[in-house]
């Protein structure tokens, strides 16, 4: 935990722009989020891997579900997808879920996330 509370990791890689999509400021009653890039946004969740895509522009691959309470659905990468298809309890769900390390991004980083990974 850094003295500004701020909730990213900080870690001799971080760049700005890793501070910019990861340090996003969320909104719990608005459901919203104040992106650095985009100003205040509908949120969506995106694996670790995914939101680290934007930084690097690789693509990991794309799956999502569409619970339907979020700006955008969340979504995962191959790697999180495999492990996923060995998860059998709800228990493991919530590990894997866990494991994902989900970021909160705004809807148009969301997007471009969509857009780099189903090529
Ligand atoms: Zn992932
Ligand atoms: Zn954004």
């Amino acid at each position: 935990m850094s003295a500004t509370g701020v909730d990213f990791e900080i870690n001799n890689s971080t760049n700005d722009l890793e501070v910019k999509i990861l340090s996003n400021l969320y909104d719990m009653n608005q459901k919203t989020v104040a992106c650095s890039l985009h100003g205040t946004q509908k949120i969506g969740l995106l694996c670790t891997h995914l939101a680290h895509s934007l930084l690097d522009q690789s693509s990991v691959g794309f799956h999502e579900y569409n619970d339907g309470d979020l700006g955008r659905p969340d979504a995962w990468c191959h790697e999180c997808d495999a492990k996923l298809q060995k998860v059998t309890g709800d228990s493991e769900q919530e590990q894997w879920f866990l494991a994902c390390d989900y970021k909160i991004l705004c809807a148009s980083c969301w997007d471009e996330a969509k857009e780099l990974n189903i090529r």
